[in-house]
């Protein structure tokens, strides 16, 4: 409560105050004395759009006082020169109303009040100032002006409407910019040659709209325009504003004092000011709009502009590439890390068909994952490819790829980031290598055995071909381990799978099944045929000798049990028939094979 009295008697409130009441007055009094036509109400009335601009800057609580001084402003003025003292306050009160609801609407619809840079704020602002508050403040204010005077309610209400509404648009856009800031900030931020063009441009409307409006030989009304456009182009809403009340100025000034092309019009001088009303209406209507759009399209650009940057700059500086195509799968960018990665020049690959640096295996991927994110916009798509550098190498690259769309939501092109995954297919491929291999002979393990057993069993099922499953196993090993040590062991164990592994064919596998027992699968051959290579296997081993590094030879032998790869059966079967044949082998006394029965 106290904080409101404060800013109620602050002296610069009351000051403030005391200057809008001058203002309204003066205002007031020049429509009045000079717009009035056939007693009723004044053709062209400001005084309200001053009051306007000063409510919808100031917050509700502090309306009183300069609401209260443009009340008196207005019934003095209306009152020594318009309708008298006794029905001055009740018009006065239609005006002051026409402002509070004005100010009260514009904030609320503007949020700050009026945002003539937006075209939803200018659209508001002419819809409030130019519509709903001069309508409705017309019927009050005709109505006592019909009682006032020997005029009809329905003209009353017409003039008031176009007058007052005509005032708002035309002088409250400058007074609002002039007042909130915008304006001198505006002016202060143009060089200096800016300022000269603004200055050229606003003697020209000057002198252009002095010319058209005084003479009266040609309609040129068109000719005004010109320069209003160009204001509007060049400086915005500034500019705009500032012709438009060069024009409302001049125009009003020649056509009331009966000159300038609106003469032409037969008729008395009440409906030629209502034709100069509607083509001043008109003007300015163009002229915000005009100065709104463009403003929304700077922002938009500046915008964008930013928005560009940041992206220039992330995809700049990201180890992926950026690479966007359009529908037809042509590059249209590619980001510069495009150069080191794969040697090409980002600027020589616009226009390339993306898919030419594909390797042509890839292609039918590549280009299904390309289709896939044209018809799912939104969603992204991933496939791994081996790309082509510019120097002919391969490069292992995954790209995730995803629609691009314009504004209407039609998809016009695609967006994939790329990254070298070279070193990590490598990685992963060691990795599965690893798992497969047993470290000490570096030949397949159990699992890899195993899986390569199912596939031969599936393969004799579907009649691809015959094979052998055996099992070998070192005799005596233990001995071996116990007579020269565990490293000899190993190293017997090496020398055993390098030469089995070189007696075998190419679509033979041996793999360490554990400890000394290894397994063979011999393919495209039948048991007899599989017994003779293991026998020359078998007599190779006995033949040899191993150096186990500290002088000493060491000499082995192993059994083995063969059993066929049947089809029907499973692995536990084919290995359990070879492992009961090697048991055989071992009871007739080792170094020797068996067959399973
Ligand atoms: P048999 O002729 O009946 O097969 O006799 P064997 O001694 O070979 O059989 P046994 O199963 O009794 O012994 C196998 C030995 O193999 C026992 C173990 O110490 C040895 N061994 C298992 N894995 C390794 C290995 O990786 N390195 C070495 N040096 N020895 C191993
Ligand atoms: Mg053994
Ligand atoms: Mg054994």
């Amino acid at each position: 409560m106290l904080a409101v009295f404060r800013v109620l008697y602050s002296s610069r409130s009351v000051l403030r105050a005391v200057l809008i009441g001058l203002l309204v007055f003066a205002a007031s009094a020049v429509a009045i004395r000079f717009t009035r036509f056939g007693g009723g109400p004044a053709c062209l009335w400001f005084a309200t759009a001053i009051l306007i601009v000063e409510l919808v800057l100031r917050p509700a609580r502090a309306w009183l006082w300069p609401t209260s001084a443009a009340m008196i402003g207005g019934i003095v003025a209306t009152g020594l020169f318009g309708i008298g003292f006794g029905y001055a306050p009740l018009v006065t009160l239609c005006t002051i109303g026409e402002a509070i609801l004005a100010a009260w609407l514009m904030r609320r619809g503007g949020g700050s009040g009026a945002d003539l840079g937006s075209l939803r704020g200018v659209m508001v602002f002419i819809a409030v100032a130019g519509g709903i508050a001069p309508a409705v403040s017309g019927i009050g204010g005709a109505a006592t002006i019909a009682l006032a005077t020997p005029t009809g309610f329905a003209s009353n209400w017409l003039s008031w409407y176009l007058g007052h509404a005509l005032g708002n648009l035309t002088l409250a856009p400058v007074a609002l910019l002039a007042l909130n800031g915008e304006m001198f900030a505006g002016i202060a931020r143009m060089r200096w040659a800016r300022k000269l063009e603004g200055v050229g441009l606003i003697l020209a409307t000057i002198v252009v709209t002095r010319l058209v409006f005084g003479q009266t030989t040609f309609p040129l009304l068109f000719v005004p325009l010109l320069p209003l456009m160009i204001a509007a182009f060049r400086f915005g809403r500034i500019g705009g504003a500032i012709t438009i009340v060069i024009l409302a100025t001049i125009g009003a000034a020649f056509t009331i004092g009966g000159n300038g092309p609106v003469r032409m019009i037969s008729g008395a001088t009440h409906e030629r000011v209502l034709f100069l009303q509607f083509y001043l209406a008109t003007a300015v209507v163009m002229t915000l709009l005009i100065a709104a759009e463009l403003n929304q399209r700077k922002r938009l650009m500046v915008a964008l502009r930013a928005s560009e940057a940041r992206y220039r700059l992330i995809a700049d500086g990201s180890t992926d590439v950026i690479l966007t195509q359009t529908v037809a799968g042509e590059i249209d960018y590619a980001s510069a890390s495009i150069l080191p990665l794969a040697g090409y020049h980002p600027t020589a690959l616009i226009g390339v068909k993306a898919g030419t640096l594909v390797r042509p295996d890839d292609l039918p991927v590549v280009t299904k994952t390309h289709r896939d994110a044209l018809s799912n916009p939104g969603a992204t798509f991933m496939v791994e490819y081996c790309g082509l550098k510019a120097d002919g190498s391969m490069l292992w690259c995954e790209s995730h790829t995803r629609a691009v769309t314009d504004e209407d939501g039609s998809v016009v092109g695609t967006v994939s980031v790329i990254r070298d995954i070279s070193r990590h297919k490598q990685l992963r491929d060691e990795l599965s290598q690893a798992a497969q291999t047993d470290p000490l002979t570096g030949i397949v393990n159990r699992r890899a055995f195993d899986v390569a057993l199912d596939q031969r069993l599936a393969d004799v099922a579907a009649g691809r071909g015959i094979g052998v499953c055996a099992v070998l196993d070192l005799d005596f090993f233990k001995r071996v381990n116990d007579l020269h040590g565990h490293a000899a062991g190993d190293t017997v164990l090496c020398a055993f799978a390098d030469v089995a592994r070189r007696s075998l064919r190419a679509d033979d596998l041996i793999a360490r099944l554990g400890g000394e027992e290894f397994g063979l699968i011999i393919w495209n051959a039948d048991v007899l045929e599989a017994k003779a290579i293991c026998e020359r296997l078998r007599r190779e081993i006995a033949d040899l000798s191993v150096a186990t590094g500290f002088g000493d030879e060491v000499r082995f032998t192993f059994s083995g049990g063969l059993a066929p790869i049947r089809a029907g059966r499973s692995r536990q079967h084919v290995l359990r028939h070879a492992d009961e044949a090697l048991y055989r082998a071992k009871h007739a006394g080792r170094n020797r094979l068996e067959l399973a029965s």
